[in-house]
């Protein structure tokens, strides 16, 4: 048994990168399994961070590392 591990998205978020939900600054950039990606600010994170599991997304969220 072997497991599949998701690749990792390491693009850096940048000020130009905005909240598909409400347009403010990136803070969470989500990879999902078939291809597409989803950007989020903090808030809007949280908000579908259960769904985002759901759908086994790869989360990417710098300010989590620089903590
Ligand atoms: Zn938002």
């Amino acid at each position: 048994m072997s497991d599949v591990v998701s690749p990792l998205i390491s693009m850096p978020l940048t000020a130009a990168d905005r909240c598909d939900r409400c347009g403010a600054a990136a803070r969470v950039r989500a990879g999902l399994p078939g291809g597409g990606e989803l950007l989020f600010c903090r808030h809007h994170y949280n908000a579908h961070e259960a769904r985002l599991a759901d759908l086994g997304a790869s989360v990417y969220s710098p300010d989590d590392e620089l903590v």
